[in-house]
């Protein structure tokens, strides 16, 4: 800090591309200010200072005499001071990260008014009722918020002056009931600080500054960063608005709307309104609001005013955008907008829509959705409803389907779900602190509040189903229970069927369907034609125009010919990873038994041959569904152990034999062979190449069924693509070693069938050592494929199968990592093992292929990664194709 740094903007100085600097809102304030759109003026503190007071524990030296400075502005421009006992100038201090974080922190209304002010706007507004009503709210937020006073201490004493009243309506009380109110809310400040609240107006507003910036690290800010992945040390700018007044009666009143449906992505204008209210009323979902076209009825030049701006901001922004407005007597202020929050199947339609109106190309169509989307879209959704008996129909908040027990309280959503229970979260509404029991169940139900409120709004930015405003559900939440209209009382426990398209509830559980998109895929929707809607024809568009654009190739995981004919439809090109482990299970077993028994290389052999067939038989399959593209055959991997039964039970067994009078041959055979290869640490234990250097025989009879399926293929007029992959390489030697033998095989078969099968081999990039030592491995590898699981588990040390249940969530909470390596790869890390392989492959093969087969090659942010660093291909599992292909698209915009 240099004594010049800018800590304060006006309204009129900043612009949309300073977020980060001035947060969202103040950017879109700023904005919309330049625009000329109809905004109370205000300035924004910047994160910078944010920043600074939770590093230091107090705000910048020279902050308040910028604030002054525009503060002074502000009053010249409004024609009001702050706080004057005659015409006060009332603002709002509102909190406003670069990231958006719903409701997550805190704001403050009517700062600036006292026991004097509280005259002038009653003289002003002409209502006394108004103006002590304003300052109530003002007490109340001021307390809970700056003070740090329980809410409910301000609740109970409205509760207690309504009863006196003889009513539960907030209307019902007067101006003099509510001074009455006023004198009780500042006796509970009084007893709860040792202070009375503080009646200088610049005081308030300083305070209320804080306690804004205090809030960027409230607990409840915190969780949904970590949920959300937004940078804990990012800080929140603050927004000094000059109040305006949605309560001031029948011509007053406050909303939100959408450009478009941020449900569905229909085109029209959208959205709550409110008459008589004030602020947050509408997004708390405190009352019931009415639908945005009942506004054309109640102020049609006002409505009129509000389509023409909000089709102006929709093209200015290129994008769905939402606001917040208020109308005060009969005048339309604008108070936030952004680019909307929608469902991933109206990111989609939207994209689309907007390329076709003109305003966006394809690539910025491909830029605007994601895979994460995408893969929201292939969930499955309902049938018909079964035996489910349908309780009533909410709105649909945010689109999926959700079965599970209801739950009537966050803990209780938490604790059910850490038992293994799918659970439905049912709310009269949701606020803040439910967070952690939406993310532990399956969906949410409210019975209040519109699609803008809190539950709508946080289930869809996780994509999780949502029905809200279910009016007709009485919620008890003390008693956890709700009775339907038709009187079915539902209680804690019972299971419930939500659906997040449609609103609808049921008793019951309601069978699911695959979603269209799937079917799609599947080949059983064709875009061109009537059967296909909006969305399937926007995601046919999208993805084609991402394959247009990719440059990595995208294969699939597979291991039997329905995986391989599913991922092939799904859009892979190749198979990346054929693991040939499952076709050692089942029946199988027996043969692979005989295979480690084997009493010298006779009986070896002897099993071999009769393993070969079968290998090949799977082999001829896969090959066939993937005729004319690649299929990487990886020789077997995991140690072989896995094959045997497990070591306790066979002692026991063995145990109990022998104490009836003795074992047989075969079993104790059988249990001194467990025993001999039993390992501590089989994940690095005898498995992958060093198996097959081990087992003599075993690797030479994988190939030769892969030759021996491969000409047969031929023969039939096929064109199989055998690769062969060595798993666990960690040194060339032993890469070499296999790949003579490989060779020699193949040349055995190619010569005996008369056929000339070519096959790459290649290895697997997994082991720490491979990476480092790629040079050389190169020598010997037609291609790579990195193994990022083995070689996140080894270069992190962590256990692939243990980690996750045993402390991840642990690391998590410390943030230690904000998600798993296991699910996205560690770039720092994992990362540059594969970047140096791919460097020193490279450099001594140029034309070395690579690929990823790991999990992390249909992980979005992780295939961006594989963009990057040069692969050719990534490979995952069949359903994450249609994902890896379009992200793949995107890296490459
Ligand atoms: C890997 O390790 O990344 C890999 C693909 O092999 P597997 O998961 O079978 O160990
Ligand atoms: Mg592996």
């Amino acid at each position: 800090v240099d004594g010049t740094t800018t800590w304060v903007y006006d309204f009129s100085e900043g612009s949309r591309h300073q977020k980060d600097l001035l947060g969202g809102k103040g950017a879109n304030l700023a904005e919309m200010t330049n625009l000329g759109l109809p905004v109370p003026p205000g300035f924004t503190i910047t994160t910078d200072a944010c920043r600074y007071y939770l590093e230091h524990g107090t705000t910048p030296p020279d902050l308040a005499d910028q604030v002054t400075e525009h503060l002074t502005a502000l009053e010249k421009a409004m024609g009001k001071m702050l706080g004057d006992p005659g015409d006060p100038l009332l603002v709002s201090v509102r909190s406003g990260a670069a990231a958006s974080m719903p409701g997550m922190m805190e704001t403050v209304l009517n700062v600036g008014l006292n026991d004097d002010s509280v005259q002038g706007l009653a003289a002003q507004s002409g209502s006394d009722r108004f103006a002590w009503d304003s300052y109530r709210r003002l007490i109340q937020m001021f307390g809970k918020t700056v003070l740090d006073i329980d809410g409910e201490a301000f609740e109970d004493a409205l509760d207690e002056a309504k009863r006196e009243q003889g009513t539960d309506l907030d209307l019902d009380l007067d101006a003099d009931h509510l001074r009455d109110v006023v004198d009780r809310f500042k006796a509970i400040v009084r007893d709860s600080t040792g202070r009375d609240f503080p009646q200088d107006p610049r005081e308030q507003m300083d305070l209320a500054i804080n306690a804004v910036f205090d809030s960027w690290n409230s607990p409840r800010a915190i969780l949904y960063r970590r949920r959300e992945r937004i940078p804990g040390d990012a800080g929140t700018a603050v927004n000094v608005c000059s109040m305006v007044f949605g309560n001031l009666g029948a011509d007053s009143g406050t909303g939100v709307a959408f450009t478009r449906d941020p449900g569905s992505g229909a085109q029209g204008v959208y959205g709550d309104y409110l008459q008589n209210a004030q602020g947050e009323d509408v997004v708390a979902g405190i009352r019931n609001t009415v639908p945005l076209t009942d506004l054309q009825r109640i102020d049609a030049a006002v409505y009129d005013e509000l389509v023409e701006t909000m089709a102006r901001l929709e093209s200015h922004y290129r994008d769905l955008c939402d606001i917040e407005f208020t109308v005060e007597r009969g005048k339309l202020w604008m108070l936030q907008t952004r680019v909307g929050k929608r469902t991933a199947a109206a990111a989609f339609v939207i994209a689309t829509q907007l390329v076709d109106e003109g305003l966006i190309d394809m690539d910025e169509a491909v830029r605007r959705v994601s895979g994460d989307q995408l893969a929201q879209l292939m969930f499955p959704r309902f049938t018909s409803s079964g035996d489910a008996r349908q309780l009533t129909q909410g709105m649909n908040a945010s689109p999926g389907a959700a079965v599970g027990r209801a739950v009537f309280s966050s803990e209780e959503a938490v604790r059910w779900a850490d038992r293994g229970e799918r659970v439905v979260l049912v709310r009269r509404e949701t606020n803040p602190d439910d967070l952690s029991g939406m993310i532990a169940a399956q969906g949410v139900l409210t019975s209040r509040g519109g699609k803008t409120s809190h539950a709508a709004v946080v289930a869809r930015g996780m994509g999780k189903t949502c029905v809200c405003g279910a009016e007709e559900l009485q919620v008890d939440t003390k008693n956890r229970r709700f009775t339907a209209p038709d009187g079915a009382v539902v209680a804690e426990g019972d299971v419930i069927s939500i659906d997040g398209s449609t609103g609808r509830v049921w008793l019951g559980e309601v069978p699911v369907e695959d979603s269209a998109v799937v079917r799609y895929f599947e080949g059983e929707i064709d875009p061109g034609s009537a059967d296909a809607d909006d969305l399937v024809r926007s995601v046919h568009r999208v993805l084609t125009h991402a394959d247009g654009q990719r440059r990595l190739g995208v294969r699939a995981n597979a291991d039997t010919p329905e995986d391989a004919a599913r991922a092939r439809r799904f859009g892979a090109r190749g198979i990346g990873l054929c693991r040939t482990e499952h076709m050692f299970l089942g029946d199988r077993r027996q043969l692979v038994e005989r295979l480690i028994l084997a009493d010298g290389d006779d009986e070896r052999q002897g099993a071999l041959d009769a393993l070969e067939p079968l290998q090949k038989q799977d082999f001829l399959e896969i090959f066939e569904a993937m005729d004319g593209m690649p299929v990487t055959v990886r020789l077997l991997d995991p140690p072989l152990h896995e094959f045997l039964p497990d070591l306790t039970e066979l002692s026991v067994r063995v145990a109990v034999a022998e104490a009836k009078g003795g074992a047989d041959e075969g079993t104790l055979r059988l249990l001194a062979a467990v025993q001999r290869l039993h390992e501590q640490n089989p994940m690095l234990g005898l498995r992958g190449v060093r198996l097959g250097l081990v087992v003599p025989g075993l690797f030479a009879m994988q190939v030769r069924a892969i030759a021996e399926a491969a000409c047969e293929r031929r023969r039939a007029g096929g064109d199989p693509r055998p690769e062969i992959m060595i798993p666990l390489v960690g040194a060339v030697q032993e890469l070499e070693a296999i790949r003579e033998e490989s060779e020699r095989v193949l040349a055995q078969v190619c010569a005996d069938e008369g056929i000339d099968v070519r096959a790459l081999i290649g290895t697997m990039i997994e082991v720490p050592r491979a990476a480092l030592t790629a040079d050389q491995i190169a020598g010997s590898a037609e291609f790579f494929s990195f193994g990022t699981n083995d070689l996140t588990q080894m270069t992190w040390g962590f256990s692939r199968d243990d980690v996750e249940a045993a402390f991840f969530h642990a690391y998590l909470d410390k943030g230690i990592f904000g998600v798993s390596p296991f699910e996205s790869l560690d770039r720092p890390g994992v990362g540059r093992l594969v970047e140096i392989g791919v460097e020193r492959g490279r450099a001594a093969r140029p034309d070395l292929k690579l690929g990823v087969c790991g999990e992390h090659g249909g992980d979005p942010d992780s295939v961006h990664f594989f963009h990057e660093v040069g692969l050719d291909y990534v490979s995952c599992s069949p359903f994450r194709v249609p994902i890896a292909r379009l992200e793949a698209g995107r890296a490459a915009l």
